[in-house]
């Protein structure tokens, strides 16, 4: 069977198991067998699929088919133009979080300095920002040593050294370290928030999207603790879920930070919170 016609057959079924993005998957996986990347696929797509190859394909759709993500299928995703290898241990790297390496590194204008990166996972946003400031020393930490190891992998796997990755939960590990900029992506999904049942995110790991208190509660805990980690005029930036800015705001407020604000996404929705340590 044709290239062209084995994606065709694959987006089809995915379609039917109900992917939003059954062609791209489709392609995707079928790269992935193969070895090469889309472009390749759009002018070859007249060869003949290999047997093997067609085989692992079938398998791969069939996963995708009952919901696993491509991403933990393929084992990697691109985030800031890097391909970052992926575990089912981590959260999956997502296009949103893109915003708050912009806001972060609008706010690193020194040729130097640290930046401190909780829950990195996959450590995405800490290698975004290191590979785009290389004077800049990257610290990214997370409770779990498998998204450590991985972590450390990516930076290694794309060349980056100026970051690297230790276990601790939240800061406790971090104790008299002090960071020009603290950035984090931590869980911020409510337990009852009826969007953990559908997609990807029911085979994402739960102790990386679920917060109690509405989702609230680790974001209210690290505006309250980084100001004990942070350097006179730095920065603590946060994302957050659509409708939870004006929590972290008061939060900020509360805590003592100057100029707090939230910003605007794309879509209008302000995902990303922040507040300067005075
Ligand atoms: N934005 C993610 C989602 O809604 C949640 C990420 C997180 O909790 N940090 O799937």
């Amino acid at each position: 069977m044709r290239l062209d016609v084995l994606v065709a057959r694959g987006a089809a079924r995915l379609a039917r198991a109900g992917s939003p993005s059954a062609r791209l998957d489709a392609e995707v996986l079928l790269c992935h067998v193969l070895g090469v990347d889309r472009t390749w696929l759009y002018t070859w797509g007249d060869r003949e699929a290999p047997r093997l190859e067609r085989a692992r394909f079938e398998a791969l759709l069939a996963a995708r088919a009952i919901g696993r993500p491509v991403a933990y299928l393929t084992g990697e995703r691109e985030f800031w133009g890097l391909r970052l290898a992926t575990a089912p241990s981590t959260l999956i790297p997502r296009p949103d979080t893109e915003a708050l390496v912009e806001a972060a590194l609008a706010r690193a204008v020194a040729p130097q300095g640290r930046l401190l990166d909780l829950g990195t996972g996959t450590g995405a946003i800490a290698l975004a920002f290191a590979s785009e400031r290389p004077g800049w020393r990257v610290l990214g930490v997370d409770l779990r040593p498998e998204a450590v190891a991985l972590a450390r992998c990516n930076a290694e796997r794309l060349g980056i050294a100026n970051a690297e990755f230790r276990q601790s939960d939240w800061f406790v590990a971090l104790t008299g370290e002090a960071f020009e900029l603290i950035v984090a992506n931590p869980p911020y999904v409510a337990e009852d928030d009826p969007h953990l049942s559908i997609g990807d995110v029911r085979f994402e790991p739960h102790g990386a999207l679920v917060a109690e208190a509405q989702g609230l509660a680790d974001l209210l805990h690290l505006v309250r603790e980084a100001c004990n980690h942070l350097e006179p005029g730095g920065w603590l930036l946060l994302e957050h879920g659509f409708d939870q800015a004006a929590a972290v705001r008061r939060a900020l407020v509360a805590a003592g930070y100057g100029e707090v604000a939230s910003l605007h996404d794309l879509a209008g929705h302000e995902r990303v919170s922040l507040g300067r340590q005075r």
